[in-house]
């Protein structure tokens, strides 16, 4: 098996309009399809808003097979975890609740805090600091980041000193997860926990052990446009942890120059095939774990 094929068959890391990708859940397995991908997971922010679209989509194209999947943030001391949730039993009414309340604390908490800002007299824009945040969702980083393109302040530090921090006169309250708290809320809805883009995580080899006590099945390896050493040195380590060796593209049809297409990055065919044995015997059923094509 080669890890660094062209072109990979599996892309199981893809962003749609539901949350910070270009294309429609339907443009974008349109587009799989056209790149021959035949095997992928839509894995939006913190939402499956959109599925039932993609599904609906992939009706139109036997040779693709889609699986559910969502991609969490967690946070952890100065910034966030990305993870996975694939094969997620997504329809689940509690874990919907679970992702609206989630999503409304991190937004309702960044607002909260503009709110604040502007009452001291230092108006940001919604849209701004949302452009700011780029991938992840917005937090105080971004915030700050902000208030230092204004010249509200020299430096984040400085934002974070006097305005954001816990005694701040900005700071306002959230609801947490943490890494393991999301590990465990794919578990709860019969999905396989992947930690996405592990290079961007600190302290990578010291999490591990947590994470993967946590329940964690994999990791991503194969993804976007890692080079042959980074790979190695994740195979090694997923090895290690008896991981599954996951990944994608993380295409986000940005259309940017040097933009990874959705397909060209991925696990092996057999990695696939495993995780999705894998997702079968924990649902306990007979029956595929992707949506019946009716
Ligand atoms: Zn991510
Ligand atoms: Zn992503």
């Amino acid at each position: 098996m080669s890890p660094l094929s062209p072109l990979s068959k599996v892309d199981l890391h893809l962003h749609t309009t539901v949350s910070d990708g270009r294309l429609t859940p339907r443009q974008l397995v349109q587009l799989l399809a056209k790149n021959g991908v035949r095997y992928a997971a839509i894995t939006d922010h913190d939402t499956t808003a959109g599925l039932d679209e993609a599904f609906e989509e992939a009706k139109a194209h036997p040779g693709l097979t889609l699986v559910p999947g969502i991609e969490l943030s967690a946070d952890v001391p100065g910034g966030e975890v990305h993870m996975l949730g694939l094969f997620l039993a997504y329809r689940d009414e509690e874990l919907q609740q679970t992702l609206v309340r989630f999503r409304e604390g991190r937004v309702g908490r960044a607002r909260g805090m503009l709110e604040r800002l502007a009452q001291l007299g230092m108006p940001l824009e919604w849209e701004q600091v949302q452009r700011t945040a780029g991938d992840a969702s917005v937090g105080r980083p971004h915030v700050a980041q902000a208030m230092v393109a204004k010249g509200y302040v020299a430096s984040t530090q400085e934002a974070f000193d006097r305005f954001l921090g816990r005694n701040g006169p900005a700071y306002v309250e959230r609801e947490k997860l943490t890494p393991e708290e999301a590990i465990a809320l794919v578990l709860r809805h019969q999905g396989l926990p992947v930690l996405a883009h592990p290079s961007y995580v600190t302290d990578l080899e010291k999490r591990l052990p947590s994470l993967c006590a946590a329940g964690l099945v994999g990791m991503e390896v194969f993804y976007k446009s890692y080079l042959p050493d980074m790979v190695g040195w994740l195979l090694r380590l997923a090895r290690q942890h008896n991981l599954v060796p996951c990944g994608g593209t993380d295409y986000h049809g940005m259309g940017t120059r040097g933009e990874v297409e959705p397909g060209t990055s991925g696990p092996p065919v057999e990695v696939f095939q495993h995780l999705e044995r894998l997702a079968l015997q924990r649902k306990g059923q007979a029956q595929p774990a992707t949506p019946a094509r009716s």
